[in-house]
């Protein structure tokens, strides 16, 4: 089968690679149907060095096989994977915090399969794998796809936040987790969603999602912007959604007294300033690693009767030939989300 490998930096190359087989009576074989290009894709899109790797944690498709110990689950099961794979019975996941599973880890990782490809092995199938009532050509599969990360690490970054109907929310970051973090806020009830992005067509997005308000200043200014916006106080709950030091320095500086940020971009900073300010302020700082299998059977109605669209992130489609065009697109922020088919 083809996959998509990682070479070096700005080096993706979609190769032949082995067939997956049944290796643990708990793995799964699924036929990918659907894959995509995360915006953490990039960092080591644009950083990789060493020997190529299998990328890709974003995937739905088809049951083709299951190993004897996997119950619930049978061919032609059409499925949605989350980004870390599970067992969803140890002590961990039984907490909602599948990230941290005893029996978890991280698709690409070692010999287990990326998501980007014909194909994947999948440990732990019967904890990992969520069956969706659809078939293999059902107009949903977008906005299915992306329970397998953006729309509930989005929703993450709301509900650890504290985001209700009486909540200030900004986001910081138009980009595919930003935008679903906007639409998590909107529907857990909050009704002022200030977005923090300077590309319009992505903050335009944001606006159909829920935002009330639109910031595409930086900095300084972002700030000034956003205790305008908020009677000088700042939001009670702020979802950074980016991952870079700026973003967190301005999400601690948009915070209320007694607020709460919730950082879901995957971090490219090594220290957060939580000392003085943040002190006085009484903030909380929440968030991570979404734990997104404990989230999917709650997002999941939402998705298939249509009362949230997340799948409007993917702006570009691709065949899986061309997964090196799509990171090239993305990099350079022509595409916002990539969505790959076989
Ligand atoms: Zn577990």
């Amino acid at each position: 089968m083809r996959a998509t490998l990682l070479y070096g930096a700005g080096d993706v190359r979609v190769e032949e690679v082995p067939d997956p087989v049944i290796r643990q009576p708990s793995d799964a074989l699924v036929r990918v149907l659907r894959s995509c290009i995360c915006g953490s894709d990039l960092w080591p899109y644009e950083a990789h060095n060493g020997r190529p790797v299998r990328i890709g944690h974003e995937f739905l498709g088809v049951v083709e096989e299951v190993g004897a110990d996997v119950a619930g689950l049978r061919r032609g099961d059409v499925v949605v994977a989350p980004f870390m794979y599970a067992d969803n019975t140890c002590e961990f996941c039984a907490e909602g915090l599948h990230t941290s599973c005893r029996g978890g880890g991280m698709w690409g990782a070692g010999d287990v399969d990326g998501g980007q490809g014909e194909a994947v092995r999948v440990p732990q199938a019967q904890g990992t794998l969520v069956r969706l009532p659809v078939g293999e050509d059902a107009a949903l599969l977008p906005s299915l796809l992306t329970l397998a990360d953006v729309f509930p690490t989005g929703h993450h970054a709301a509900v650890t936040a504290g985001v209700g109907p009486r909540t200030t929310v900004v986001v910081v970051g138009d980009g595919a987790v930003g935008l679903s973090a906007v639409l998590a806020a909107r529907r857990l009830g909050a009704e002022r969603i200030v977005l923090l992005g300077r590309h319009k067509d992505r903050t335009d997005l944001g606006v159909e999602f829920g935002a009330t308000d639109v910031v595409a200043e930086r900095g300084a200014e972002a700030v000034a912007r956003v205790k305008e916006l908020t009677g000088g106080r700042g939001a009670h709950a702020v979802l950074e959604c980016v991952g870079l030091g700026e973003a967190m320095d301005t999400a601690l500086r948009v915070t209320r007294a007694g607020g709460t940020i919730s950082r879901v971009g995957a971090p490219q900073y090594q220290q957060v300033s939580f000392g003085g300010p943040a002190f006085m302020k009484n903030l909380t700082l929440t968030g991570g690693v979404a734990p997104v299998r404990a989230y999917i059977e709650d997002l999941l109605p939402d998705v298939l009767e249509g009362r949230v669209n997340p799948g409007r992130v993917f702006d570009l489609t691709l065949p899986l030939a061309e997964a090196p065009a799509g990171y090239a697109a993305m990099a350079s922020r022509t595409a916002l989300k990539v969505l790959l088919h076989p």
